[in-house]
């Protein structure tokens, strides 16, 4: 079976890898399951989903609005031409801020009848300023290499292999920049891996919009497409005839889509609108991909709650200090903290549910806020008296968290029968 795998690789990447776009991250992950029987397990426990989860700990909090990733770059070069400009490594984070926040100005191209499901993923990426040791860092590691190309044998990542150690991918987001083999444009870690091999490596011609990017990878949107990987997603196909790709609102599709599609292309069932081969996770050519969806965003951002394999990020110093740019609320004087001496029922809710205040903590006048398990606002009332009935049947079923005004200490409240 292994030989198998191996064969179909070797095909895989001399058959058709310099026509079409090649991202091998699932042919790495079958290759590494292979290996390491126990990372099927792992790999299924990181996409488990985590929602419920975070309604047993009170002191479990929301990610934050926006989840900002710190980032290294590892440029490894064996020729001048590849040991690539900070123009062009800034023009890839650039164009990562703009896909993964839908500023994409190439979003006024996604189709109508699929607009209402583009999303806004809220996830920031930025070039480290503090290396693992603490010390102030660009962000980019350079290093010359007498390696001709790497291929999915992880040599990349390895500075005794001719590539760069990886920096803790607890607190970084690794991207490793060179020649590929066999045309590949990139391929993303598994998640579950171990940490030193944890990360997206990036053929040089597809990374970036300027310098060795080549056309039809120059846009950026491989790195886009890989990183999606590592947050959790699959390709748009499920990696199947007519596969799953495990998220709600994306539709069945078929296979890859190649080049550039134009107009209703049915595949799967998937009418009346036909395939999203829009989506960064197919294999449309760079500039005609301009979508993630919410559901894509969703199972990314879970990755970041509490007890996820992306959880740690969010407290990295490699952006000198905290993760988190845009809290979801102010941050307390700690002297101001006080017990949970509110009241709050029912819980679980089905339809209302009454906060009330006691003589320790007076409520009323106060802001009270709900965000859902995505760090969403999703209602906000002032109390206007001691014992406060606020509906909730309009929210969908699941975990909120539960804020008030000058109250550091945040609640659980769990919306449903
Ligand atoms: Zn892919």
């Amino acid at each position: 079976m292994k030989h198998f795998v191996l064969a179909c690789l070797l095909l895989y990447t001399t058959c058709c890898a310099y026509a079409q776009r090649s991202c091998a991250s699932f042919e790495y992950q079958q290759q590494k399951i292979q290996s390491d029987p126990l990372l099927a397990q792992r790999l299924a426990k990181a996409l488990t989903p985590r929602h419920e989860d975070i309604m047993l700990n009170g002191a479990d909090a929301p990610p934050p609005v926006i989840i900002r990733i710190p980032v290294v770059v590892h440029i490894l070069y064996n020729k001048p031409a590849n040991n690539i400009t900070d123009v062009q490594i800034r023009s890839q984070i650039d164009v990562l801020n703009k896909d993964y926040r839908k500023l994409n100005s190439d979003s006024v191209f996604i189709p109508a009848y699929f607009k209402h499901l583009a999303a806004d993923c809220r996830i920031g990426f930025e070039l480290a300023k503090l290396d693992p040791s603490g010390k102030a860092t660009t962000g980019i590691v350079r290093k010359s290499t007498s390696a001709q190309t790497f291929g999915l044998d992880d040599r990349i990542k390895f500075t005794a292999r001719g590539g760069s150690d990886a920096w803790d991918a607890d607190s970084y987001l690794n991207l490793w920049v060179g020649d590929l083999s066999g045309g590949l444009q990139g391929y993303a870690s598994v998640l579950g891996c171990d940490k030193s091999v944890d990360g997206v490596a990036i053929a040089a011609s597809a990374f970036g919009t300027t310098g060795t990017a080549t056309a039809p990878y120059n846009k950026g949107r491989t790195a886009t497409h890989e990183i999606g990987h590592w947050l959790g997603l699959r390709h748009i196909w499920g990696d199947a005839l007519c596969g799953d790709d495990q998220v709600d609102d994306t539709p069945p599709q078929r296979s890859p889509s190649r080049s550039c599609p134009k107009g209703v292309v049915i595949s799967c069932g998937s009418g009346p609108y036909g395939d999203m081969y829009n989506n960064f996770m197919d294999f449309t050519d760079d500039a005609c991909l301009n979508l993630f969806t919410t559901g894509q965003r969703n199972k990314m951002r879970e990755l970041f709650l509490p007890g996820g394999v992306r959880y740690s990020l969010l407290s990295s110093k490699g952006l000198t200090g905290t993760g988190i740019i845009e809290p979801d609320k102010p941050v307390e004087d700690p002297v101001r903290i006080i017990q949970n001496t509110i009241r709050l029922y029912p819980n679980p809710a089905p339809i209302f549910f009454t906060v009330s205040e006691t003589s320790e903590r007076p409520l009323t006048g106060k802001l009270i806020t709900l965000t859902n398990r995505f760090g969403q606002k999703t209602l906000q009332k002032r109390i206007t008296r001691s014992n406060e009935s606020i509906s909730i049947q309009h929210l969908p079923d699941g975990v909120y968290i539960i804020t008030i005004e000058g109250d550091a200490k945040s609640y659980k409240l769990m919306k449903g029968q």
